[in-house]
Order: structure tokens, then sequence, then C-alpha cells
């Protein structure tokens, strides 16, 4: 291989995913992560369909991952007494395995620690193409020369703004946000809607978790007293458990509010840098970024190999083989369905739950979308 020094942005799923390829085919792998370590907890995420268990055999952690997995809980949704409307089965919400996108990442980064360098508590800063490298600063660290630089640092990647420009110009707000808050309010599992808000408690997902219809809203995505507020705000007034959860929100010790938003790049790749995960085709709750994540690093680093480090021809290739693939994230969005606008609108989602013949359709067609590729030998 030529081409082997490379640098990826972001220790999550999908960087650290990828630094387990490259570094079995023989690449010299530094990963840089803007938090201070390995990020823990929250939401758990999901593997569905043979081509995600499938990539995950090849690297030899199904096993482990079903060791760990949560899943199958199902949802309860209920009306502002409490009292049960319909059931969200733990297959629709928790796919094939189910489990915490912390522990996924732990898993991935003790595969990888002992033989790649992971850098955390920093960020680059600029990345200069010189034709055979990246010159790239850190916000703390020496400036250093690498072969290639990968962007795997999510939805907001920094790399895509670095190398391909403003995020406003590939990221395009659906109209509703979603909220965590660690507030553990039992273990119930219990989903409540209003029209153009949803709140679940006790779910695997997270202790608390929302998602609301908005207007855009201008706010700093590190302020987490200003993302308090604005959830606070947003559901004022609401019925069922949210009074006694919005007079626990000011002493949550953790609270994370973000866009839904999905991700549309019309390349992968800009000269030596890539985009990988979230940061390319990243569509907010959309139930497939874990898997798209982990079948991209698998077919971005096997096109590499393939074309013996050539980036031109590896970066063609994962363009190629993975973008059809990664047509779901390209349409949908989470939000009308999780927080439908209209009390009809709620009650025709609930309905979905109750027909056992629709709800088996569907989770059919969401099979096939995660199943849709080839998978080479690499
Ligand atoms: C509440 C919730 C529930 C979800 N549920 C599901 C689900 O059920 N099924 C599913 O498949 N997916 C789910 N997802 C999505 C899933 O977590 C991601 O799609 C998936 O993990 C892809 O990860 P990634 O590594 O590309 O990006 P991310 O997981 O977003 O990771 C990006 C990493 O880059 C780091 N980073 C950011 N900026 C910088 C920088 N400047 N420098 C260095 N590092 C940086 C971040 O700290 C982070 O570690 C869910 C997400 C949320 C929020």
């Amino acid at each position: 291989m030529q081409n082997t020094k490379v640098l990826i942005s972001g220790a999550s799923i999908a960087g650290p995913a990828l630094a387990y390829w490259l570094d079995r085919y023989g690449c010299d792998v530094t990963v840089v992560e803007k938090a201070p370590g390995l990020r823990t907890g929250g939401q758990a995420v999901d593997f569905k369909g043979a081509t995600h268990l499938t990539v995950l055999e090849r690297m030899g952690i199904l096993e482990e991952v079903r060791r760990r997995q949560t899943g199958g809980t199902d949802q309860v949704i209920v009306d502002a007494d409490g009292r049960r409307l319909a059931v969200m089965p733990g297959e629709f919400t928790g796919g094939d395995i189910e489990i915490l996108r912390g522990d996924l990442s732990a898993l991935l980064f003790e595969r990888t620690a002992g033989t790649c360098e992971y850098v955390f508590g920093d960020s680059i800063a600029s990345l200069t193409d010189t034709g055979d490298g990246v010159r790239v600063t850190f916000e703390r660290a020496a400036p250093r020369t690498f072969d290639l630089v990968v962007g795997a640092d999510g939805i907001h990647s920094n790399v895509r703004r670095l190398a391909f420009g403003p995020e406003e110009s590939y990221v395009r707000f659906l109209g509703h946000y979603y909220a965590l808050a660690q507030i553990d309010a039992g273990d119930g599992n219990r989903m409540y809607n209003e029209p153009g808000r949803m709140v679940t408690l006790g779910g695997p997902k997270a202790p608390s978790f929302f998602v609301f219809a908005s207007e855009p809203l201008d706010f700093d995505r590190y302020d987490v007293e200003q993302q308090r507020r604005i959830l606070m705000d947003a559901y004022r007034g609401g019925g069922w458990r949210i009074p006694e959860i919005l007079a626990r929100m000011p002493e949550a010790p953790d609270v994370h509010l973000d866009s839904i938003s999905r991700v549309e790049v019309d390349r992968y790749a800009e000269g030596r840098v890539v985009l990988l995960g979230d940061a390319a085709y990243g569509n907010t709750l959309g139930g497939f970024g874990t898997g798209l994540a982990v079948v991209g690093a698998y077919v971005l680093a096997g096109e590499l190999l393939a074309a013996r480090g050539d980036h031109r021809a590896g970066f063609a290739g994962y363009e190629r083989e993975f973008r059809d693939y990664a047509k779901v994230a390209r349409q949908g969005s989470a939000g009308p369905f999780l927080a439908p606008r209209s009390p009809a609108r709620i009650t025709m989602r609930n309905w979905i739950f109750k027909r056992r013949l629709l709800l088996g359709a569907m989770l059919k067609m969401t099979d096939r979308f995660a199943t849709d590729i080839r998978l080479k030998d690499y």
C-alpha cells in the first residue's frame, strides 16, 4: 500500500471502525478526538440485517456486540393519563442487535488502541493539501503531515467544513429538534405525544428523550444552559409527566440538544480528504447511522486496499460501491414520525403499531434498505 499515514478525525463509531481496518491493512493510523476522552453512554444504536452483521463478524466483534446488547424492549405509547394507546415493538426500535453507543465505541477503541495512536482533547485547525500529502495544524498539538485525512467527526464535521466548505452548504435542517437529558424517570419505557412534541422516559435510547417541531433555532452547541432553557420553553404547558420532568430539568447533570438534520454532499472526497459516517451521510435518528458507519468503514478501507493505497482510485471505488447503499440516509426524517404535528397524525402513527401486517411490511422494507449492497471480499 502507498499513502499509509492516515489521520482520522473523530473517535466515536466510524473513526475507530476505519482505524481497525486500516491498521489491519498495514497503515499507520492516528485518531484525533475533540472530547477529552472516549465519549460514553447516552443512546442505544442498532444493527439490522445480514450486511451489518457480516461486517461485524469480519471485524471479529459480532459475539462481543451480542454479549453487550441491550435491545428488544417494547415501547408503550401512552395518553396524558398514562393509559396505553399502542406498543412500538422492540424489533422496530432496536433492529436485530441494539447496543449503547458508548459501549460500541469502547469496544472499537479497545480493538485499536494498542496499535493506533489516539489523541484526545484536540481538533484539526487547518488542512493544506500539498499535492503529495496533507499538512495539518491542530488546536493544541504541533503541526504534522499525513498522506490522507478522514472526517469521521459526525453531522457537524469539522473536516467537512475545512475541506469542503461551510456547514450550511451541506446540512439541511428537517424541522425538528431532539434532546437527551440525564433525568432518570423509571424503567417504564413510556412515550407520550402532543402535537409537535414527544417525550420518552425510561427507554433504552436515553433516560429522558425529547423530539419537538420548531422553526430553526439559533443556539450554541456547546452551551448546555442555553440548551436546557430552549428545551424547557419547548415543553412548557405540557401534560402527562412533563411538569415533573421540567421541574427536575435545572438539576439534570447533562442536557444535549441538536437539530434533526440530514447531510447532503455531492461527493465523499476532496483531494486527499475523505468523509465517512455521519459526516458524509448522516440523518439524525434515521436509524441507519451506525450500520452505515461500520459498513462504510469496511468499504472505504477495502477500496483503498484494492487500489494499493492510490487515494484517487480508492476514494472513487468507495463512492461507486457505497453511494447507492447510503441512499436510505438521503430519504425521510424521524421527526414527523416521532413527533407528528397534529392529533390526526399522532393517531395515524399509533394505528400503524396496531396492525401487524403493516408493521411487518415496514420492517421488511427497512431490512431491504439495510442489506442492499453486495459486500466484496477485500
Ligand atoms: C439519540 C440518538 C439515538 C440514535 N439512535 C440510533 C439508532 O437507533 N440506530 C442507529 O443506527 N443510529 C442511531 N443514532 C445515530 C448514531 O449514533 C450515529 O449515526 C453513528 O454512531 C455514526 O457515527 P459517526 O462515528 O459517524 O459520528 P458520531 O457518532 O457523531 O461521532 C463523531 C465523533 O467526532 C467527534 N468530533 C466532533 N467534532 C470533532 C472535531 N472538531 N475534532 C475531532 N473530533 C470531533 C465527536 O466528539 C464524536 O466522537 C442515534 C443518535 C442519537 C443522537
